[in-house]
C-alpha cells in the first residue's frame, strides 16, 4: 500500500524556460493511480515550474533548505519560502551536498526538522561511495547516516519521510546497482527502519532508488519489492527520458 514515486532532481541545470518547457511536458504525460511525479528544479526555477504545472498531477520541490525560517545567511533558501513559492516536498543531504558542500548528519538532521516544522515532505538521501563498498562498508555507512540524520525522530515524524538510496558510484556514472544489489540495500534499510522504529513505520516508509536510472533499466528496479520509486537525475532533464521511466513503473 505504499505509493510510488517518480521525482525528477534537476540539479543545476535548466534555465527559466528551459525548465517550464520540461515542465509542461512532464505534465501533458499520463496521470497514474497511487503515483507521485516530482520535478525538483533549482530555486531560480521553482515559482514558474510551479505554475507550469498548476493544475496537474505533477508536484515540486526544492534540491535543499536551510534550518532556520530566516536570518542573515546570505544565498540560503529556508521552509517558509519554499512554501510560499508552492513547493510540496524538499530534497535532503544529496550526496552532492555531503561531497562538495559539507552537508553533515547533523546538517541534514537540522535540516529534517526545518522541513517538517513548515509542512514539506522530506526526501532525505543516504549512499555508499565506491571505496566503501568495496571495502564492505555499505551498511554500516548506511546505518551512521540513518541513525545521525533521522537522530531523535519519532514514529510519527518518520512515517513523513522518504528515503532516496543513492550510491555515489552509480550517480551520473551510467553504472546502475543491479536489480539485485539495490533489492538488497533497500531491504536493509527497511530492516534499520523496524529496529529503529517498528514494522509498521519500516513498511510504511517509501524508499527510492537513485543513480543513472534510465527507462531501460527503471522497471527492473522499480520491480523489487522494497523499491517505491525512481530519484532521477541526467534522465529527468528530457521530457522522453522522464516520461519513459513513468511508463516503466
Ligand atoms: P543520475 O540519475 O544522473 O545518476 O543522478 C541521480 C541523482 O543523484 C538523483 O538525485
Amino acid at each position: 500500500n505504499r505509493r510510488i514515486m517518480v521525482a525528477g532532481n534537476w540539479k543545476m541545470y535548466k534555465t527559466i524556460d528551459q525548465a517550464v518547457a520540461l515542465a509542461k511536458a512532464v505534465a501533458a504525460g499520463p496521470a497514474r493511480q497511487g503515483l507521485d511525479v516530482l520535478l525538483c528544479p533549482n530555486f531560480v526555477c521553482l515559482e514558474a515550474v510551479v505554475r507550469a504545472v498548476a493544475g496537474s498531477h505533477v508536484q515540486v520541490g526544492g534540491q535543499n533548505l536551510h534550518w532556520q525560517d530566516e536570518g542573515a545567511f546570505t544565498a540560503e533558501i529556508s521552509g517558509p519560502m519554499l512554501r510560499s513559492v508552492g513547493a510540496s516536498h524538499v530534497i535532503i543531504g544529496h550526496s552532492e551536498r555531503r561531497q562538495f558542500f559539507g552537508e553533515t548528519e547533523k546538517t541534514v538532521r537540522m535540516r529534517l526538522a526545518a522541513a517538517l516544522r513548515h509542512g514539506l515532505k522530506p526526501i532525505v538521501c543516504v549512499g555508499e561511495t565506491q571505496a566503501e563498498r568495496e571495502s564492505g562498508q555499505t551498511d554500516d555507512v548506511l546505518a551512521s547516516q540513518l541513525a545521525g540524520g533521522l537522530a531523535g525522530l519519532s514514529a510519527a515524524e518518520m512515517v513523513k519521510v522518504t528515503l532516496a538510496y543513492e550510491p555515489v558510484w552509480a550517480i551520473g556514472t551510467g553504472l546502475t546497482a543491479s536489480d539485485e544489489q539495490a533489492q538488497q540495500v533497500h531491504a536493509f534499510i527497511r530492516a534499520w527502519l523496524a529496529a529503529r522504529f517498528d514494522n509498521q513505520v519500516a513498511n510504511s516508509c517509501g524508499i527510492l532508488y537513485g543513480g543513472s536510472v534510465k527507462p531501460a533499466n527503471a522497471a527492473g528496479l522499480l520491480r523489487q519489492k522494497d523499491i517505491d520509486g525512481a530519484l532521477v537525475g541526467g534522465a529527468s532533464l528530457d521530457a522522453d527520458s522522464f516520461l519513459g521511466i513513468i511508463a516503466a513503473v
